[in-house]
């Protein structure tokens, strides 16, 4: 098996040196294990924070020790009654080609004529965050005007689009013009971020969204807040996604100069870990699988090839690199 593992903690952007290739012969099965060859990786920006040593929500990575990731394989040697050779699994073994884990708690695909790989984007974690922060959290309705950040991207992009569902008036920020292009084409308003200060790119939401804000999807952070904050109608709702802005800061961010904001609008913020609501999955598969199996709902991968390209499509997230979901395909 070759797996990827963490040399040092990262201060800033981490360097591809940081990334060790390594192999090992894996040992004979345990009872209850089962072997999976890997067809495809997630790469995620979550990631960026298990490599700073410091324990968040999850666990750090251990230096010198394989690091993990989402991944779908397909089970090649099984020492437990749950899966059979064949059988297609999701699970955290990523970063690796060969995974040899407990059979408990990994997840069997459902089938049906979704790909496969979709249970890593829009179908899967990432999918289901956009639902959580948008449903549970910002508590979208029906003609709320809605501001996401990040909106090309894998989590973005599926909650533009439950928001359009839902007849809301969506504005989406992104960077790259053919990110721009396909919001629009996915009926979001759409605005870039690229070289604007808070104060412009406030200037360009208020005129995608004349009647302000209502709730604001946040995936960056940075000036996108701050241009947010300040178009925000009263009671709206804000759901603190994510903040990739600042994933590689070397030192701490200022705030927003205007936080006041919230006081002045009655605004609500909330942050949220997708991981606490996973019992609602069922409720989110069974709402999305059939649209997205319809081709109601679009999404986008861009694949990079080959364990080796690993790190690099991982740094390639901080670079808006991917449109869509960022996935790895061995
Ligand atoms: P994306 O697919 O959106 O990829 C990251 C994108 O972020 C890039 O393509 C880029 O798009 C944009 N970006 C990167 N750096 C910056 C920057 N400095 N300023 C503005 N935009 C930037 O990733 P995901 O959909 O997987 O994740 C989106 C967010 O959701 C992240 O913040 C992530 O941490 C968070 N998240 C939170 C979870 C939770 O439980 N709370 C669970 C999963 C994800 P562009 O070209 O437009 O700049």
């Amino acid at each position: 098996s070759r797996f990827y593992t963490l040399t040092a903690y990262p201060n800033g952007l981490p360097d591809r040196s940081l990334f060790a290739l390594e192999t090992q012969t894996l040992p004979d099965l345990a009872e209850g294990e089962v072997r999976i060859r890997n067809h495809w990786l997630s790469v995620d920006p979550y990631m960026r924070g298990r490599m700073s040593g410091l324990r968040t929500y999850v666990e750090p990575f251990g230096i010198g020790k394989p690091m993990e990731g989402g991944a779908i394989g397909e089970v090649i040697e099984s020492n437990d009654s749950r899966l059979k050779v064949g059988d297609n699994v999701s699970h955290m073994g990523g970063w690796r080609d060969i995974a040899q884990l407990p059979a408990e708690g990994l997840t069997p695909l459902p089938e049906n004529d979704v790909p496969e790989q979709a249970y890593l984007g829009v179908l899967g974690m990432p999918g289901m965050t956009a639902w959580t922060g948008l449903n549970l959290i910002a508590e979208c309705k029906p003609g709320d005007n809605v501001l996401v950040s990040a909106a090309s991207g894998a989590v973005g992009s599926l909650a533009v689009q439950l928001a359009k569902a839902k007849g809301c008036h969506v504005v989406g920020i992104a960077g790259a013009a053919h990110k721009l292009a396909w919001l629009e084409s996915l009926g979001v308003e759409p605005v870039s971020y690229q070289n604007r200060t808070a104060q412009e790119l406030s200037d360009a939401i208020k005129l995608a969204s004349p009647n302000g804000i209502d709730v604001y999807y946040e995936n960056v952070g940075g000036i996108c807040l701050e241009a947010a904050l300040s178009q925000l109608n009263e009671g709206a709702r804000i759901a603190v996604c994510g903040m990739i802005d600042s994933y590689n800061a070397e030192a701490p961010s200022p705030g927003p100069s205007n936080l006041s904001q919230l006081v002045i609008r009655k605004a609500k913020m909330q942050g949220f870990i997708v991981a606490d609501h996973w019992s609602s999955y069922p409720y989110f598969l069974n709402e999305v699988t059939p649209q997205v199996a319809a081709g109601k709902l679009a999404y986008k991968e861009t694949v990079k090839e080959g364990l080796e390209s690993t790190p690099d499509a991982f740094l390639a997230l901080f670079e808006g690199g991917n449109t869509g979901k960022m996935l790895v395909k061995l």
